[in-house]
Protein backbone atom coordinates (compact mmCIF):
# COMPACT_ATOMS: atom_id res chain seq x y z
CA UNK A 1 0.00 0.00 0.00
CA UNK A 2 1.25 3.51 -0.91
CA UNK A 3 1.63 6.14 1.54
CA UNK A 4 -0.99 9.12 1.54
CA UNK A 5 1.08 12.27 1.11
CA UNK A 6 -0.03 15.94 3.12
CA UNK A 7 -1.18 17.75 0.24
CA UNK A 8 0.89 20.25 -1.73
CA UNK A 9 2.01 23.40 0.14
CA UNK A 10 1.09 21.76 3.68
CA UNK A 11 3.38 21.36 6.46
CA UNK A 12 4.20 18.99 9.41
CA UNK A 13 5.64 20.49 12.42
CA UNK A 14 8.05 17.16 13.62
CA UNK A 15 8.87 16.24 17.28
CA UNK A 16 12.54 18.05 17.00
CA UNK A 17 11.10 21.36 15.63
CA UNK A 18 7.93 21.68 17.47
CA UNK A 19 9.52 24.24 20.44
CA UNK A 20 9.91 26.46 17.81
CA UNK A 21 6.79 27.25 17.02
CA UNK A 22 6.55 27.67 21.09
CA UNK A 23 9.27 29.89 21.02
CA UNK A 24 7.99 32.03 18.33
CA UNK A 25 4.15 32.13 20.14
CA UNK A 26 6.19 32.46 23.52
CA UNK A 27 8.11 35.51 22.85
CA UNK A 28 4.41 36.83 20.54
CA UNK A 29 2.69 36.72 23.58
CA UNK A 30 5.27 38.21 25.44
CA UNK A 31 5.29 41.32 22.76
CA UNK A 32 1.59 41.75 22.52
CA UNK A 33 1.44 42.38 26.10
CA UNK A 34 4.13 44.90 25.91
CA UNK A 35 1.29 47.23 24.96
CA UNK A 36 -2.33 45.56 26.21
CA UNK A 37 -3.04 43.79 23.15
CA UNK A 38 -5.19 40.65 24.33
CA UNK A 39 -5.84 37.16 22.55
CA UNK A 40 -8.65 36.61 20.35
CA UNK A 41 -9.16 32.92 18.88
CA UNK A 42 -12.16 32.65 16.08
CA UNK A 43 -13.34 29.96 13.73
CA UNK A 44 -10.96 28.60 11.17
CA UNK A 45 -13.63 28.89 8.37
CA UNK A 46 -16.52 31.73 8.01
CA UNK A 47 -19.50 32.37 5.80
CA UNK A 48 -18.00 33.26 2.43
CA UNK A 49 -19.55 36.47 2.29
CA UNK A 50 -17.20 38.03 5.13
CA UNK A 51 -13.95 37.31 2.85
CA UNK A 52 -15.55 38.56 -0.35
CA UNK A 53 -16.81 42.10 1.10
CA UNK A 54 -13.93 42.42 3.74
CA UNK A 55 -11.20 41.27 1.62
CA UNK A 56 -12.35 42.64 -1.29
CA UNK A 57 -13.81 40.97 -4.93
CA UNK A 58 -11.20 42.35 -6.76
CA UNK A 59 -8.23 41.35 -4.86
CA UNK A 60 -5.78 37.90 -5.55
CA UNK A 61 -6.94 36.13 -2.80
CA UNK A 62 -10.66 36.18 -3.55
CA UNK A 63 -10.61 35.93 -7.25
CA UNK A 64 -7.43 33.07 -7.05
CA UNK A 65 -6.69 31.67 -3.76
CA UNK A 66 -9.95 30.99 -1.31
CA UNK A 67 -10.68 27.68 -0.07
CA UNK A 68 -14.38 27.78 -0.60
CA UNK A 69 -16.73 25.39 0.05
CA UNK A 70 -20.41 24.66 0.43
CA UNK A 71 -21.61 22.65 3.43
CA UNK A 72 -23.69 19.70 3.79
CA UNK A 73 -26.78 23.22 4.91
CA UNK A 74 -25.49 24.39 0.99
CA UNK A 75 -24.27 27.01 2.64
CA UNK A 76 -21.06 28.83 1.07
CA UNK A 77 -18.41 28.75 3.43
CA UNK A 78 -14.48 29.53 3.01
CA UNK A 79 -11.66 28.80 5.24
CA UNK A 80 -10.06 31.73 6.40
CA UNK A 81 -7.44 33.49 3.58
CA UNK A 82 -6.45 36.52 6.25
CA UNK A 83 -7.31 37.32 10.39
CA UNK A 84 -8.57 41.19 10.36
CA UNK A 85 -11.82 40.09 8.38
CA UNK A 86 -12.53 37.70 11.17
CA UNK A 87 -11.24 40.00 14.00
CA UNK A 88 -13.31 42.71 13.22
CA UNK A 89 -16.44 39.76 12.86
CA UNK A 90 -15.92 38.37 16.22
CA UNK A 91 -15.75 42.34 17.73
CA UNK A 92 -18.83 43.17 16.06
CA UNK A 93 -20.59 40.34 16.82
CA UNK A 94 -19.45 40.05 20.39
CA UNK A 95 -20.05 43.95 21.24
CA UNK A 96 -16.50 44.59 21.84
CA UNK A 97 -16.87 48.02 20.23
CA UNK A 98 -19.48 49.09 22.47
CA UNK A 99 -16.48 49.16 24.90
CA UNK A 100 -13.53 50.85 25.92
CA UNK A 101 -11.71 52.25 22.64
CA UNK A 102 -9.06 51.74 21.41
CA UNK A 103 -9.44 47.83 21.41
CA UNK A 104 -6.44 46.07 20.80
CA UNK A 105 -6.39 42.47 19.62
CA UNK A 106 -4.01 39.82 18.51
CA UNK A 107 -4.17 36.31 16.83
CA UNK A 108 -2.17 33.28 16.09
CA UNK A 109 -3.64 30.98 13.17
CA UNK A 110 -3.15 28.63 10.67
CA UNK A 111 -4.40 30.40 7.28
CA UNK A 112 -5.21 28.84 3.71
CA UNK A 113 -4.80 30.50 0.20
CA UNK A 114 -4.18 28.38 -2.81
CA UNK A 115 -0.95 30.16 -3.84
CA UNK A 116 2.16 28.49 -5.75
CA UNK A 117 3.90 26.42 -3.44
CA UNK A 118 7.53 27.46 -3.15
CA UNK A 119 10.14 28.31 -0.42
CA UNK A 120 8.17 30.61 1.52
CA UNK A 121 4.81 30.20 -0.06
CA UNK A 122 2.44 28.01 1.41
CA UNK A 123 -1.34 26.50 0.97
CA UNK A 124 -1.78 26.69 4.82
CA UNK A 125 0.76 28.88 6.31
CA UNK A 126 0.64 30.58 10.11
CA UNK A 127 0.27 34.39 10.58
CA UNK A 128 0.31 35.95 13.78
CA UNK A 129 -1.42 39.73 13.74
CA UNK A 130 -1.91 42.34 15.85
CA UNK A 131 -5.44 45.00 15.16
CA UNK A 132 -6.30 47.76 16.94
CA UNK A 133 -9.48 49.78 16.78
CA UNK A 134 -11.00 53.11 17.41
CA UNK A 135 -8.45 55.24 16.99
CA UNK A 136 -7.30 57.46 14.17
CA UNK A 137 -4.48 59.17 15.61
CA UNK A 138 -1.01 58.67 13.53
CA UNK A 139 0.52 57.67 16.81
CA UNK A 140 -1.60 54.47 16.29
CA UNK A 141 -0.30 53.41 12.89
CA UNK A 142 3.36 54.12 14.60
CA UNK A 143 2.11 52.02 17.72
CA UNK A 144 1.30 49.07 15.33
CA UNK A 145 4.26 49.25 13.02
CA UNK A 146 6.89 49.64 16.12
CA UNK A 147 4.88 46.30 17.57
CA UNK A 148 5.67 44.31 14.64
CA UNK A 149 9.04 45.96 14.98
CA UNK A 150 9.49 44.70 18.69
CA UNK A 151 8.24 41.26 17.56
CA UNK A 152 10.86 41.35 15.10
CA UNK A 153 13.42 42.42 17.48
CA UNK A 154 12.32 40.19 20.12
CA UNK A 155 13.28 36.91 18.18
CA UNK A 156 16.71 38.39 17.20
CA UNK A 157 16.03 39.10 13.75
CA UNK A 158 18.45 41.31 11.63
CA UNK A 159 18.50 42.53 7.65
CA UNK A 160 14.70 43.60 7.59
CA UNK A 161 13.70 46.64 5.96
CA UNK A 162 10.38 48.72 6.13
CA UNK A 163 8.81 49.81 3.55
CA UNK A 164 5.76 52.91 4.31
CA UNK A 165 3.23 54.23 1.49
CA UNK A 166 -0.09 55.96 1.68
CA UNK A 167 -2.73 54.77 -0.44
CA UNK A 168 -5.00 58.11 0.72
CA UNK A 169 -8.93 57.55 1.37
CA UNK A 170 -11.82 56.84 -1.04
CA UNK A 171 -11.75 61.08 -1.51
CA UNK A 172 -8.30 61.28 -3.08
CA UNK A 173 -8.43 57.74 -4.35
CA UNK A 174 -11.17 58.21 -7.05
CA UNK A 175 -9.23 61.15 -8.85
CA UNK A 176 -6.26 58.67 -9.08
CA UNK A 177 -8.47 55.26 -10.11
CA UNK A 178 -9.08 57.80 -12.96
CA UNK A 179 -6.00 58.48 -13.79
CA UNK A 180 -4.26 54.87 -13.29
CA UNK A 181 -7.63 53.69 -15.93
CA UNK A 182 -5.88 56.34 -18.15
CA UNK A 183 -2.52 54.82 -18.43
CA UNK A 184 -3.45 50.98 -18.08
CA UNK A 185 -6.17 52.02 -20.59
CA UNK A 186 -2.90 52.89 -23.50
CA UNK A 187 -1.52 49.47 -22.56
CA UNK A 188 -4.68 47.17 -22.27
CA UNK A 189 -3.33 44.74 -24.87
CA UNK A 190 -0.29 43.99 -22.19
CA UNK A 191 -2.10 43.40 -19.21
CA UNK A 192 -2.43 40.04 -18.02
CA UNK A 193 -6.34 38.57 -18.43
CA UNK A 194 -7.07 39.30 -14.62
CA UNK A 195 -6.40 43.07 -14.87
CA UNK A 196 -8.21 43.40 -18.23
CA UNK A 197 -11.39 42.97 -15.66
CA UNK A 198 -9.63 44.85 -13.27
CA UNK A 199 -8.94 48.09 -15.03
CA UNK A 200 -12.73 48.88 -14.83
CA UNK A 201 -13.76 47.66 -11.66
CA UNK A 202 -10.73 48.48 -9.54
CA UNK A 203 -7.45 49.72 -11.29
CA UNK A 204 -5.42 49.88 -8.27
CA UNK A 205 -5.32 46.03 -7.48
CA UNK A 206 -3.47 46.14 -10.79
CA UNK A 207 -0.34 47.55 -9.12
CA UNK A 208 -0.27 44.30 -6.70
CA UNK A 209 -0.21 41.59 -9.82
CA UNK A 210 2.41 39.39 -9.78
CA UNK A 211 2.83 39.33 -13.58
CA UNK A 212 5.95 40.19 -15.27
CA UNK A 213 4.57 41.76 -17.36
CA UNK A 214 2.13 43.81 -15.18
CA UNK A 215 4.74 44.54 -12.77
CA UNK A 216 7.04 46.31 -15.48
CA UNK A 217 3.91 48.42 -16.60
CA UNK A 218 3.25 49.44 -13.11
CA UNK A 219 6.97 50.90 -12.52
CA UNK A 220 5.76 53.87 -14.47
CA UNK A 221 2.03 54.19 -13.65
CA UNK A 222 1.18 57.92 -11.70
CA UNK A 223 1.87 57.39 -8.11
CA UNK A 224 -0.65 57.53 -5.34
CA UNK A 225 1.06 60.35 -3.36
CA UNK A 226 0.50 63.27 -5.78
CA UNK A 227 -3.04 62.52 -5.55
CA UNK A 228 -3.36 62.65 -1.64
CA UNK A 229 -5.96 64.60 0.00
CA UNK A 230 -4.15 67.14 1.87
CA UNK A 231 -5.90 65.75 5.43
CA UNK A 232 -3.67 62.05 4.03
CA UNK A 233 -0.99 63.97 3.46
CA UNK A 234 -0.81 65.12 6.76
CA UNK A 235 -1.80 61.96 8.52
CA UNK A 236 1.12 60.11 6.28
CA UNK A 237 3.58 63.22 7.24
CA UNK A 238 2.53 62.89 11.11
CA UNK A 239 3.15 59.22 11.06
CA UNK A 240 6.65 59.57 9.35
CA UNK A 241 7.32 61.71 12.19
CA UNK A 242 6.23 59.94 14.66
CA UNK A 243 8.39 56.64 13.29
CA UNK A 244 11.63 59.16 13.24
CA UNK A 245 11.09 60.43 16.64
CA UNK A 246 11.73 56.47 17.94
CA UNK A 247 14.34 56.03 15.86
CA UNK A 248 12.74 53.22 13.29
CA UNK A 249 14.11 53.45 10.74
CA UNK A 250 11.83 53.27 6.99
CA UNK A 251 12.07 53.46 3.23
CA UNK A 252 9.28 55.10 1.66
CA UNK A 253 8.09 53.27 -1.40
CA UNK A 254 5.00 54.78 -3.21
CA UNK A 255 4.11 51.69 -5.32
CA UNK A 256 3.12 49.67 -2.22
CA UNK A 257 -0.62 49.22 -2.52
CA UNK A 258 -0.64 45.95 -0.64
CA UNK A 259 -3.13 43.17 -1.76
CA UNK A 260 -6.26 43.74 -0.06
CA UNK A 261 -9.03 46.19 -0.50
CA UNK A 262 -9.85 47.24 2.79
CA UNK A 263 -6.63 49.38 3.54
CA UNK A 264 -6.28 53.38 3.48
CA UNK A 265 -3.79 55.71 4.00
CA UNK A 266 -0.95 53.84 5.73
CA UNK A 267 0.79 50.67 4.66
CA UNK A 268 3.60 48.82 5.12
CA UNK A 269 5.78 45.55 4.88
CA UNK A 270 8.81 44.39 6.36
CA UNK A 271 11.39 43.30 3.55
CA UNK A 272 14.07 40.12 4.22
CA UNK A 273 16.56 41.68 2.10
CA UNK A 274 17.47 38.18 1.13
CA UNK A 275 14.84 36.77 -0.74
CA UNK A 276 12.34 40.05 -0.94
CA UNK A 277 9.75 38.20 0.64
CA UNK A 278 7.66 40.37 3.38
CA UNK A 279 7.73 39.17 6.35
CA UNK A 280 5.12 41.38 8.51
CA UNK A 281 2.81 43.54 6.64
CA UNK A 282 -0.25 45.55 7.20
CA UNK A 283 -1.93 48.68 6.61
CA UNK A 284 -4.85 50.67 8.34
CA UNK A 285 -8.48 50.37 7.00
CA UNK A 286 -10.87 52.87 8.31
CA UNK A 287 -13.67 51.89 5.97
CA UNK A 288 -13.46 47.92 7.24
CA UNK A 289 -15.43 47.83 10.34
CA UNK A 290 -18.37 50.03 8.55
CA UNK A 291 -18.31 47.71 5.34
CA UNK A 292 -18.69 44.56 7.67
CA UNK A 293 -21.40 46.42 9.53
CA UNK A 294 -20.28 48.59 12.28
CA UNK A 295 -20.13 51.89 12.79
CA UNK A 296 -17.58 53.97 11.30
CA UNK A 297 -14.34 53.09 13.26
CA UNK A 298 -10.92 53.61 12.31
CA UNK A 299 -8.78 50.07 12.38
CA UNK A 300 -5.39 49.18 11.66
CA UNK A 301 -3.29 46.32 11.85
CA UNK A 302 -0.42 43.78 10.53
CA UNK A 303 0.32 40.05 9.91
CA UNK A 304 3.66 38.30 10.03
CA UNK A 305 4.05 35.22 8.49
CA UNK A 306 5.34 33.09 10.62
CA UNK A 307 6.79 30.35 8.44
CA UNK A 308 8.59 33.14 6.83
CA UNK A 309 10.37 33.80 10.13
CA UNK A 310 11.88 30.63 11.15
CA UNK A 311 15.02 31.00 8.52
CA UNK A 312 15.82 34.10 9.95
CA UNK A 313 15.91 33.58 13.73
CA UNK A 314 19.36 33.07 15.17
CA UNK A 315 18.27 30.88 18.37
CA UNK A 316 15.21 29.43 19.40
CA UNK A 317 15.80 28.91 23.19
CA UNK A 318 16.47 25.62 24.21
CA UNK A 319 14.34 22.03 23.66
CA UNK A 320 12.49 20.15 26.17
CA UNK A 321 15.13 17.52 26.18
CA UNK A 322 15.08 15.16 29.07
CA UNK A 323 17.06 16.43 32.53
CA UNK A 324 18.00 13.08 33.14
CA UNK A 325 17.90 10.07 31.24
CA UNK A 326 17.21 7.07 34.40
CA UNK A 327 18.72 3.75 32.46
CA UNK A 328 18.15 0.06 34.05
CA UNK A 329 19.13 -3.48 34.04
CA UNK A 330 16.83 -6.08 34.97
CA UNK A 331 12.93 -6.10 35.71
CA UNK A 332 13.91 -4.74 39.58
CA UNK A 333 15.88 -2.11 38.25
CA UNK A 334 13.47 -0.94 35.44
CA UNK A 335 10.66 -0.64 38.22
CA UNK A 336 13.34 1.55 40.62
CA UNK A 337 13.55 3.41 37.71
CA UNK A 338 10.31 3.82 36.62
CA UNK A 339 9.32 4.59 40.03
CA UNK A 340 12.05 7.13 40.72
CA UNK A 341 10.74 9.23 37.38
CA UNK A 342 7.42 9.56 38.00
CA UNK A 343 8.37 11.20 41.26
CA UNK A 344 10.57 13.47 39.68
CA UNK A 345 7.78 14.56 37.07
CA UNK A 346 5.96 15.23 39.97
CA UNK A 347 9.00 17.59 41.36
CA UNK A 348 9.12 19.22 37.77
CA UNK A 349 11.82 17.66 36.39
CA UNK A 350 12.04 16.27 32.71
CA UNK A 351 12.53 12.19 33.38
CA UNK A 352 13.13 9.56 30.76
CA UNK A 353 13.34 5.63 31.53
CA UNK A 354 13.05 2.72 29.45
CA UNK A 355 9.52 1.57 27.89
CA UNK A 356 11.18 -0.87 25.57
CA UNK A 357 13.03 -3.36 27.21
CA UNK A 358 16.52 -2.20 25.46
CA UNK A 359 19.89 -3.26 26.82
CA UNK A 360 21.68 -0.39 29.00
CA UNK A 361 24.18 0.22 25.54
CA UNK A 362 21.07 0.67 23.83
CA UNK A 363 19.40 3.14 26.22
CA UNK A 364 22.33 5.04 26.50
CA UNK A 365 22.14 5.20 22.76
CA UNK A 366 18.55 6.87 23.51
CA UNK A 367 19.69 9.02 26.18
CA UNK A 368 22.35 10.36 23.56
CA UNK A 369 19.67 11.13 20.67
CA UNK A 370 17.43 12.68 23.22
CA UNK A 371 20.00 15.02 24.50
CA UNK A 372 19.67 14.00 27.97
CA UNK A 373 21.14 16.61 30.29
CA UNK A 374 22.15 13.75 33.02
CA UNK A 375 21.91 9.78 32.77
CA UNK A 376 22.22 7.49 35.79
CA UNK A 377 22.16 3.52 35.47
CA UNK A 378 20.51 1.56 37.81
CA UNK A 379 21.20 -2.14 38.55
CA UNK A 380 21.87 -5.08 40.84
CA UNK A 381 24.88 -2.84 42.80
CA UNK A 382 23.39 0.22 42.90
CA UNK A 383 20.20 -1.71 43.95
CA UNK A 384 22.09 -3.10 46.93
CA UNK A 385 24.07 0.19 47.82
CA UNK A 386 20.96 2.62 47.30
CA UNK A 387 23.44 4.91 45.14
CA UNK A 388 24.11 5.70 41.82
CA UNK A 389 26.48 7.75 39.70
CA UNK A 390 24.69 10.30 38.07
CA UNK A 391 26.69 11.17 34.70
CA UNK A 392 26.24 15.34 33.36
CA UNK A 393 26.75 14.09 29.40
CA UNK A 394 28.51 17.23 28.55
CA UNK A 395 31.42 16.84 30.27
CA UNK A 396 31.36 13.30 31.35
CA UNK A 397 31.90 14.07 35.24
CA UNK A 398 29.75 12.37 38.03
CA UNK A 399 28.75 12.19 41.51
CA UNK A 400 26.89 9.88 43.94
CA UNK A 401 23.51 9.85 44.22
CA UNK A 402 20.71 8.23 47.07
CA UNK A 403 18.26 6.76 44.97
CA UNK A 404 15.50 6.62 46.54
CA UNK A 405 15.91 10.86 48.00
CA UNK A 406 13.72 12.10 45.77
CA UNK A 407 14.35 15.50 47.37
CA UNK A 408 17.86 15.63 47.30
CA UNK A 409 17.94 14.58 43.32
CA UNK A 410 15.49 17.21 42.42
CA UNK A 411 17.30 19.41 44.32
CA UNK A 412 21.07 18.84 42.39
CA UNK A 413 19.12 18.36 39.16
CA UNK A 414 17.11 22.23 39.97
CA UNK A 415 20.81 23.48 40.98
CA UNK A 416 22.75 22.21 38.06
CA UNK A 417 20.06 22.67 35.01
CA UNK A 418 18.35 25.82 36.33
CA UNK A 419 14.92 24.25 35.74
CA UNK A 420 12.08 26.94 36.14
CA UNK A 421 9.05 26.03 38.32
P1 LIG B 1 2.73 38.10 -0.88
O1 LIG B 1 2.81 39.41 -1.59
O2 LIG B 1 4.08 37.52 -0.51
O3 LIG B 1 1.82 37.12 -1.56
P2 LIG B 1 0.57 38.98 0.71
O4 LIG B 1 0.51 40.44 0.45
O5 LIG B 1 -0.37 38.07 -0.02
O6 LIG B 1 2.08 38.44 0.52
P3 LIG B 1 -0.54 39.35 3.34
O7 LIG B 1 -1.93 39.08 2.92
O8 LIG B 1 -0.14 40.72 3.66
O9 LIG B 1 0.46 38.70 2.27
O10 LIG B 1 -0.20 38.38 4.58
C1 LIG B 1 0.68 38.78 5.63
C2 LIG B 1 1.94 37.95 5.65
O11 LIG B 1 1.66 36.57 5.50
C3 LIG B 1 2.89 38.22 4.50
O12 LIG B 1 3.66 39.35 4.74
C4 LIG B 1 3.73 36.97 4.48
O13 LIG B 1 4.74 37.04 5.48
C5 LIG B 1 2.76 35.91 4.87
N1 LIG B 1 2.29 35.15 3.69
C6 LIG B 1 1.43 35.55 2.73
N2 LIG B 1 1.19 34.56 1.86
C7 LIG B 1 1.91 33.49 2.29
C8 LIG B 1 2.07 32.14 1.81
N3 LIG B 1 1.42 31.70 0.75
N4 LIG B 1 2.89 31.32 2.52
C9 LIG B 1 3.54 31.75 3.62
N5 LIG B 1 3.43 33.00 4.11
C10 LIG B 1 2.63 33.86 3.45
MG1 LIG C 1 -0.23 36.85 -1.71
Amino acid sequence: MTIIKAPRGTNDVLPSDSYKWRYVEAVADRTAARAGYKEIRFPTFEETELFTRGVGDTTDIVQKEMYTFEDKGGRSMTLRPEGTASAVRLSLENGLLAGALPLKLYYKINVFRYDKPQAGRYREFNQIGMELYGAKSPFSDAELISMAELFLKNLGIDGIILKINSIGCPKCRADYQNALREYFTQHISELCDTCKDRLQRNPMRILDCKSPQDIQLAKNAPKITDYLCEECREHYSAVKEALDSVGTAYEEDSGLVRGLDYYTKTVFEFIDVNTSLAVAAGGRYDGLIEELGGKPTPGIGFACGVERLFPLIPAFGSDISPDIYIASMGPVAAKAAFDTAVALRKNGVNVETDLMDRSVKAQMKYADKTCARFTCVIGDDELASGTADLRNMSDGTAKKIKISDISELTAILKNEVHICD
